[in-house]
């Protein structure tokens, strides 16, 4: 139980102040490369020698983005960009910005004129990864990424670089996976809140380094007693589920996470990268097309709310708490489908706004203690 303390502990405190991680990896001399979220093709950064940390906004005060966006931006684009043009994110030798909806698109042109000291690499996913060219385009993307990243470590990543990369990611994925279900026998060490930061801490490691501390917490786990947890489960559905005083509500209520549909979570490491289908590069983008089940992916009849049922059932949920990023078109759009598959199929559904901003969480509480009864 000590151990597994200081593993947690050393988890929280790499979300709690991921600028320390930076430091730390820029004080081995490592060049870092910022991923926005989401689907940014950290293993080409990886596999080029770099650190790649993800930038998943912060709750602070908006002021200078004002002058970029309008007040109806999601919140992690206001943070990540007013964090830009404070230089919090100064150490960074480039960020990506992939241009999975419209916000991300107008924050890339943002981000190239107003934080002109630490320069941005789009990347464009083919979000119909249906479509029969979607591989070949995803490909020449991400080719035109590692031009852009050659220039900042002065060589060409190598293919067999990819390979191994490719394989520690995958490893890491499994393990991720791994902690998922094994965290559903020990609810009363692994609550809301801890799920999520361990879920959330891969973004500021190197991921070999991460394997290594999810195999301990695994291990941890697994030696110690099933806990008998008697109170209501539910899972997460939604871009984040921040800040954790959300989290630490359903806690007081009784309420457990058994499974999360994030994107910020789960999604990063449900859908391995695939052994076959040609070079590394080829490998990688093939990983984007077997990808579903997304708001920021396309599809002509939508599976989200079966794949919610199903992790539901899977895991004894009753209920599905959907994290309604404030602002978030795609998300918006995606709720009527799932709320109404996942209530025909008996399970409760509580829609919650989230924002990055600090304010009061007593609305939220309120739906809470009234969701909890309904569970
Ligand atoms: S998908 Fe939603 S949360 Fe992500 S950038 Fe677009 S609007 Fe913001």
């Amino acid at each position: 139980m000590a151990d597994i303390q200081k593993r947690l502990s050393e988890l929280a405190a790499a979300v709690d102040n991921p600028k320390e991680r930076l430091e730390y990896y820029l004080g081995q001399g490592k060049k870092v490369v910022g991923c926005f979220p989401a689907y940014t093709p950290e293993e080409l950064v990886h596999a080029s020698g770099m650190i790649p940390m993800g930038l998943w906004g912060a709750q602070t005060e908006w002021k200078e983005v004002k002058r970029y966006l309008p007040a109806f931006a999601c919140p992690i684009m206001q943070s990540n960009l007013e964090l830009g043009l404070r230089g919090a994110y100064k150490g960074l030798s480039a960020v990506i910005i992939p241009t999975l909806c419209d916000t991300f698109r107008c924050v890339s042109q943002d981000w190239r004129f107003a934080v002109e000291d630490i320069p941005m690499i789009p990347v464009t996913h083919p979000q119909n990864n249906a479509n029969e060219g979607s591989t070949d385009f995803l490909v020449s993307e991400y080719e035109s990424v590692l031009n852009k990243l050659s220039v900042i470590t002065g060589m060409r990543m190598t293919d067999a670089a990819l390979e191994e990369t490719i394989e520690i990611y995958n490893e890491h994925s499994r393990l991720m996976q791994e902690f998922a279900q094994t965290a559903n026998d020990h609810l009363d060490v692994i609550t809301p809140a801890i799920r999520h930061i361990v879920m959330k801490s891969a973004q500021f490691y190197e991921k070999a380094e991460h394997s290594e501390i999810m195999k301990d917490i695994i291990e941890e786990l697994k030696n110690m007693p099933k806990h008998n947890f008697t109170g209501k489960k539910v899972i997460l559905s939604g871009i984040t589920a921040e800040p954790t005083e959300i989290l630490d509500i359903l806690a007081e209520y009784k309420i457990a996470v058994v499974g999360d549909d994030l994107v910020q979570e789960s999604h990063q490491y449900r859908v391995l990268i695939p052994e076959k289908g040609g070079s590394a590069v080829r490998r990688l983008a093939l990983q984007w097309k077997n990808r579903k089940g997304c708001s920021l992916v396309h599809e002509d009849f939508k599976s989200r709310g079966e794949m919610l049922v199903e992790l539901a059932k899977a895991n004894e949920a009753a209920g599905a708490v959907y994290c309604q990023m404030k602002f978030c078109d795609p998300e918006e759009y995606d709720y009527p489908i799932c709320a109404r598959t996942l209530r025909a199929a008996g399970i409760q559904v509580l829609q919650l706004d989230i924002d990055q901003q600090k304010g009061s969480f007593e609305q939220a509480r309120t739906r809470i203690q009234t969701f909890a009864e309904m569970l």
